[in-house]
């Protein structure tokens, strides 16, 4: 009884402080905090798929999960006869990517991969998350996609995660602003496989 009696005097005590709180978080924060600061616009990438044959579409709905998962870069289609930031190509070897700098650089969607049934739209959002300047983590889970062919066959997962994501953000809002003194310097010279 006696304990009720204090619990629930506690509870009506924190329920009473509780507006309090928040009128105060919302007091504190300052006057500038209500002005609408105009979000750093999207550094756009521009991708030819047009040498990836059969994976065409395979490349597209990668580059829209890329979109859908990042703010600070956007992937766009290049307009016919535009010199793209990436070049997509279908070739019979194994799935690699050859990243010339941050954002730049040359994909190759390979059949061998394909042909031992890896999932054609996680081998391209994978090689596209090289040219973001994401490195492989592999051994690693179907949840990473990074982890790439390590995760196995039935691993279908085109999603980066959480960790993936935050990386892809980090590198073109360092990116961005080093972008419009320099050129970014190539984060590796060598070819990524896989
Ligand atoms: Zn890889």
């Amino acid at each position: 009884m006696h304990v009720r009696t204090l619990t629930g005097g506690l509870a009506a005590a924190l329920l009473l402080s509780l507006p309090l709180l928040s009128g105060q978080a919302v007091a504190a924060e300052p006057s500038g905090g209500t002005t609408l600061l105009p979000l750093p616009a999207a550094r756009v990438l521009t991708y030819d798929a047009s040498g990836s044959v059969e994976f065409a579409s395979a490349v597209d709905r990668g580059a829209a999960i890329w979109n859908e998962s990042v703010d600070g870069v956007e992937l766009r289609p290049a307009a016919s006869g535009q010199r793209a930031n990436i070049r997509i190509l279908a070739d019979n070897g194994w799935p690699r990517a050859l990243p010339t700098s941050l954002g730049n650089g040359t994909v190759y969607i390979g059949r061998q991969a394909v042909n031992q049934g890896y999932n054609t739209v996680r081998i391209s959002s994978h090689e596209l998350g090289h040219i973001l300047g994401l490195p492989d983590r592999k051994p690693g889970p179907c949840s990473s996609l990074m982890s790439g062919s390590s995760a196995g066959v039935p691993c279908t997962n085109p999603y980066p995660n959480a960790a993936e994501r935050a990386e892809v953000e980090d590198n073109f809002s360092a990116g961005f602003s080093a972008a419009s003194r320099a050129p970014v310097p190539a984060p590796r010279a060598a070819t990524v496989e896989g």
